[in-house]
């Protein structure tokens, strides 16, 4: 059954809607946005003047233009406007950031884990949390946390990562919420990364796109019709675990034939260390490498059974750009290239459209970046809001 909407929900939707816009960055006005998202500009303007009173919204510097009459005033988010956590949870560390509403990062700390217990690894979190709060007087509207699946989003639980130091069934949500008395939204790494490009990246006016992130495993992100595509399972999107052999190799999933199991980053470092004989290898020497015959032929193999993989995914879901990113954002160009061309000829709607494949938009930042954007995309669809006080109320 669909729910009902109150007052409420109606004013928190428009005030998130209002507030992505202006967070974007990218210059609006009230009747721009009023055009924009078909409102009227009375109801925009009061919006827009509420949000102004709780230092939310500041309006930018006027400019008198002689031979026009003054242009429209234009609105940025205010300078002391409520500021967001970020936690991002890797195998090997806790990042955690502080960021505008615009995902812009004040701050970035992270630590490095060694075997954790479920305890140590919350005495870290929160030690983190507590030094990023410290830095601002502002408002902090909530914390966002990216972490390595499979989680229950919902739930916000992390169920059994593999290679994580045993831990299981870890209730991040409700261990912050408890500790800091504020807003836990989580979700997973590369679901994390998609919304970061949705709400920041290159994706702001892309409907449908793929975010999909290649490192110890493989996995996406699915924006479809503008939103995020995912269930309670928390299993969406498992894109290393595609099969592109009937009888192939072993995957760690039981299978046989994953994509993963061929093409994870641990496996291609490993083949690529072996061909280039250097033991020291790491993804920031890809480009250097690539170059050495022996080397092409790790990437061109690589570069083949991701085309192949993508291009069974682009047939189910029709995307309009394919975002590389995690590790994946150091494959070099030519192979990038080499994608693109394969997976343009080869897609069943090869003749109706051309899809993109890029490098994500903040390298090896995005899965942070996108541990705040798990706080704003609920923030920005109206799910909470949080009053700012005026100053002179403090
Ligand atoms: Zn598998």
């Amino acid at each position: 059954m669909r729910k009902g909407v109150n007052h409420t929900d109606v004013k928190n939707t428009n005030r998130g809607i209002i507030l992505q816009l202006i967070a974007s960055g990218r210059d609006y006005s009230r009747a721009a946005i009023a055009s924009k998202i078909h409102l009227s500009k009375m109801t925009v303007t009061n919006i827009v003047n509420e949000l102004i009173e709780e230092r939310y919204v500041c309006e930018s510097q006027i400019e008198e233009n002689t031979n026009i009459g003054r242009n429209p005033v234009q609105l940025d988010i205010a300078p002391d406007a409520p500021k967001v956590i970020g936690i991002y949870l890797s195998r090997d560390a806790v990042h955690c950031i502080l960021t505008e509403i615009t995902g812009k990062i004040l701050y970035h700390q992270f630590t490095s884990l060694c075997e954790e217990t479920a305890n140590s690894l919350t005495q870290k979190i929160i030690k983190l949390i507590q030094d990023a709060a410290s830095v601002t007087t502002d408002t902090i509207l909530g914390i966002g946390v990216s972490s390595i699946g499979p989680l229950d989003a919902e739930k916000g639980v992390i169920l059994k990562p593999t290679n994580f130091f045993h831990i299981s069934d870890y209730s991040i949500k409700a261990i912050l919420e408890d500790c800091f008395q504020m807003p836990v939204f989580v979700n997973n790494d590369m679901n994390a990364s998609a919304l970061a490009e949705k709400l920041f990246g290159m994706c702001m006016d892309t409907k449908n796109f793929v975010y999909l992130g290649i490192s110890n495993g493989i996995g996406s992100g699915i924006i479809s019709d503008g939103k995020l595509f995912q269930n309670k399972s928390g299993f969406v999107g498992e894109i290393g675990h595609m099969g592109i052999y009937y009888d192939g190799a072993l995957c760690s999933c039981g299978r046989r034939g994953c994509l993963e199991a061929y093409i994870n980053m641990p496996v291609i470092l490993e083949k690529l260390r072996l061909a280039s004989n250097n033991p020291a290898l790491t993804c920031s020497d890809f480009v250097t490498v690539a170059k050495q015959e022996s080397c092409h032929a790790v990437f061109q193999d690589m570069a083949e059974k991701l085309s192949y993989a993508i291009i069974n995914a682009c047939n189910m879901m029709d995307p309009q750009i394919i975002i590389l990113g995690h590790e994946g954002y150091y494959l070099p160009d030519s192979y990038i290239e080499y994608i693109q061309q394969e997976v343009n000829a080869k897609i069943l709607a090869a003749s109706h459209k051309y899809i993109s494949i890029r490098k994500s938009s903040f390298a090896m930042k995005t899965p942070i970046i996108g541990s705040a954007c798990c706080l704003l995309n609920e923030f920005f669809a109206g799910n909470f809001f949080t009053s700012n006080h005026p100053k002179s109320s403090r």
